[in-house]
């Protein structure tokens, strides 16, 4: 028996702690002997999805691109770990529709704790104009309605926000079974 695919969507504001929680859950589930993938919105912009920028056409493509390599990869039995801040509500739930082993994390920090973090400068740059269509600046951020978790990572440890992560897909029955070596 084989392990069964899944894809983890981190979805949040920039600076949220998206990356941040994944990483701790990606270590976690390799020491487990999980087979998994990382999807990171950052990286996949430098290929899958270079040239496209951030109009809401562009945004929405960007996350169809990325949902159609993770319904590939969980259908394969991978665990996927998306993290991408996928503002739009209407495209999340596309993707959810069409992969179906779908898990959504909302990571929920505020904008301001986000703008005080701004680990990347990027809020810096965008409250004076230097960047445009920012999200939860000039350009919109949809929460999820129903997120399976929701990392409140202003009152929790990244290791806290990691573990219900871990939590929820373990009782979602995700974590039975590790992949098994084939026998040549
Ligand atoms: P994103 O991927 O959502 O853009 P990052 O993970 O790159 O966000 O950055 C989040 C920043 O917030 C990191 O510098 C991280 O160390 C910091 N941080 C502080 N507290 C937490 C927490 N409880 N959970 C996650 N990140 C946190």
């Amino acid at each position: 028996m084989g392990q069964r695919g899944v894809t983890v969507w981190f979805t949040g504001l920039s600076g949220a702690g998206k990356t941040t929680i994944c990483q701790v859950v990606e270590q976690a589930l390799r020491a487990q002997g999980h087979q998994l993938e990382v999807l990171d919105g950052d990286v996949v912009r430098e290929n899958l999805t270079k040239g496209l920028g951030f109009s809401k056409a562009d945004r929405d493509e960007n996350i169809r691109r990325i949902g159609f390599v993770a319904h590939l990869l969980t259908r394969n039995g991978v665990i996927v770990l998306v993290s991408a801040i996928s503002p739009y509500r209407e495209i999340r739930e596309q993707v959810r529709q069409k992969i179906g082993d779908f898990v959504e994390i909302y990571v929920s920090t505020p904008l301001e704790v986000c703008e005080q973090r701004d680990v990347k400068g990027l809020y810096k740059r965008a409250r004076a104009g230097q960047i445009k269509q920012f999200t939860g600046i000039d350009d919109p951020y949809e929460p999820p309605d129903n997120p399976e978790v929701n990392c409140q990572t202003q009152q929790e440890t990244v290791e806290q926000s990691a573990q219900n992560v871990l939590n929820c897909l373990k009782s979602l029955g995700y974590l039975d079974q590790v992949p098994v070596l084939q026998q040549i």
